[in-house]
C-alpha cells in the first residue's frame, strides 16, 4: 500500500487469523487505531467477498475449479462451499440413521 504523504514509502496491511487488522505505518504503530490503509484494504476485501460469494454459488451448482491469486480467497471459498454442502447433506444423514 503506497503512502500518500510520503511517496515511495510502502506500508503493509495484514489481517491476522483472529480477524484483527494491523498496519506498518506510523499512525497504526503509535496509536493502534484503524488507519486509512486498513480501511482501504478492508474495502477491497469486502469487494472480494462479493466475488467469492458468486464463485460459491456457481461451485454449488456444478463442480468448479476455483483459480484465484491468493490462497486466502480459495480457502474462504472452500470453507463456504463445505458449509453449504453440509447444510444440503445434513437432512439425508439424519433421516438415514
Ligand atoms: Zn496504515
Amino acid at each position: 500500500m503506497p503512502s500518500q504523504s510520503e511517496p515511495g514509502v510502502e506500508y503493509t496491511v495484514t489481517l491476522s487469523d483472529e480477524g484483527s487488522w494491523s498496519c506498518t505505518c506510523p499512525h497504526y504503530t503509535y496509536r493502534h487505531t484503524v488507519c486509512k490503509h486498513i480501511l482501504k484494504v478492508r474495502e477491497e476485501a469486502l469487494e472480494d467477498r462479493e466475488y467469492q460469494r458468486r464463485m460459491v454459488e456457481r461451485a454449488l451448482q456444478a463442480n468448479t475449479l476455483v483459480v484465484l491469486p491468493t490462497a486466502l480467497g480459495k480457502t474462504v471459498i472452500a470453507e463456504l462451499v463445505a458449509a453449504e454442502s453440509d447444510k444440503l447433506l445434513t437432512p439425508n444423514v439424519t433421516s438415514g440413521c
